[in-house]
């Protein structure tokens, strides 16, 4: 019997790598761009790090941890308490008053599998800490919309405001007793939330919960001063900087710990999982969790959905392509090539051979699968006369050219043919 992959659980083929690697590729280039600086964080952290900060009264920490309950530790379901956990076991802030970081890495929910959605999932995390500016929030939604331009993936940015503790407890009274007189007409799930974590009943898909909400009170009506002010700030950045976005009241992230911005990123080709990527500002939590009282904002990009957009919007990849492949006939030419490559290789060339002795032909055909743009063909006796021929398999043009006796001099003359033509 053939064992498989958990459901859920997916491999990543090398054809689809290639888009994996591209996708990391700019994204870690842009990163850097704006200033952040990469963290590697472990997979697994105590159970109670998650319930203090995503909270217990939401569908993450409800339902879709994997916790291992005897030992109270459960694998991260996001990044972004991970990050903080170990910004402030580390003391990051001590060595520059805003940090900008970043992590990238799988994340584990216990959710029913379908496109776009699995149990062991891949996100982009980018968090910056210790800056409250309402330009440091239009900056980073800058960078996620500059990341999706860079990879091809149209998408729209909407945004809203959650409020702080000074002004969300009273619209929250207030959406309460809007729902509470609705309760009946409410999903089960929406009416148990009533109770515990009312604004999420706001972003319930369920068409009947929709329907509902729509005349319920705005947040936006109801923010401080402040916030108020904050929100204006963050879409004027936005206008500033020429970034499209939409105001989306009903949007409530699923995570306890937002303050005032959240934003997401949609599409609509990926049926039901049309985000893309989600964050917000979280200016309490730092303090919550042990730490100095730093405000911070971050989001997280989910690396499926970008890589299933990037397969269906075809976007270009640079190749996985051979520089250039050895065909050689008879022992003493494999042998001599067996040299060679290693030689182009150790100059940083793709150089591809066969080992098992096959025909001239069969090797050519194995030339053209590797994609190398050139192939040197070591012929009979070929390497007696000191020559060899050298095939550009773009342009189909042949040429003789002197096969060196020092595998190093001829790894170096090929080489430098080799980045002349690319
Ligand atoms: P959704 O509404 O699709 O469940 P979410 O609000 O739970 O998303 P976040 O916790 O904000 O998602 O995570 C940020 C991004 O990570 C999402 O926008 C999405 O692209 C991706 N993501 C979240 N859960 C999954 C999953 N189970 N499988 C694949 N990608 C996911
Ligand atoms: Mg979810």
């Amino acid at each position: 019997m053939k064992i498989r992959a958990i459901n859920g659980f997916k491999d990543i083929l090398p054809d689809e790598a290639l888009r994996w690697q591209y996708m990391e590729k700019v994204a870690r280039d842009i990163f850097e761009r704006f200033g952040a600086r990469e963290i590697r964080l472990p997979i697994l952290e105590k159970t109670e790090l998650f319930a203090r900060s995503i909270g217990e009264a939401t569908d993450i920490v409800e339902k879709e941890m994997y916790t291992f309950a005897d030992k109270g530790i459960t694998m991260r379901p996001e990044g972004t308490a991970s990050l903080l956990r170990a910004f402030i076991e580390h003391g990051l802030h001590v060595q520059q008053p805003v940090q900008r970081l970043y992590t990238i890495g799988p994340m584990f929910r216990h959710e029913r599998p379908q496109k776009g959605r699995l149990r062991q999932f891949h996100q982009m995390d980018v968090e910056v800490i210790g800056a409250s500016e309402p330009q440091v929030d239009a900056e980073l939604m800058a960078m996620g919309r500059m990341l999706l331009d860079e990879l091809g993936i149209t998408a729209s940015l909407e945004i809203n405001s959650l409020g702080c503790p000074d002004c969300r407890p009273g619209f929250r009274r207030r959406l309460v007793s809007f729902l509470e007189e609705r309760r009946d007409q409410l999903c089960r799930d929406c009416s148990r939330r009533m109770d515990t974590n009312p604004l999420r009943v706001l972003d319930c898909k369920n068409p009947g919960c929709r329907e509902q909400v729509q005349e319920a009170p705005s947040i936006l009506d109801a923010l401080c001063g402040p916030c108020d002010g904050h929100f204006a700030e963050v879409r004027r950045c936005l206008d500033s900087l020429a970034i499209d976005h939409r105001v989306n009241r009903f949007m409530v992230r699923g995570l306890d710990y937002y303050t005032r911005t959240t934003f997401e990123f949609i599409t609509g080709d990926l049926g039901a999982q049309a985000a893309i990527g989600a964050g917000g500002r979280y200016d309490g939590l730092i303090e919550q969790l042990g730490g100095p009282p730093l405000p911070g904002i971050g989001f997280a990009m989910g690396m499926e959905r970008i890589a299933l957009l990037m397969a269906q919007q075809e976007t270009s990849l640079p190749g996985p392509h051979a520089d250039i492949f050895v065909a050689a006939l008879g022992e003493a030419a494999a042998a001599y090539a067996f040299g060679l490559v290693h030689q182009l290789r150790r100059m940083g060339l793709k150089a591809a051979m066969d080992h098992s002795g096959r025909s001239l032909k069969a090797q050519m055909k194995q030339a053209g699968r590797t994609g190398a743009a050139f192939t040197l063909i070591i012929g009979d006796n070929e390497l007696e006369r000191g020559k060899a021929t050298l095939r550009n398999m773009e342009t189909r043009e042949q040429e003789s050219v002197p096969l060196l006796a020092d595998a190093t001099e001829q790894a170096h003359s090929l080489a430098s043919r080799v980045r002349e033509n690319s």
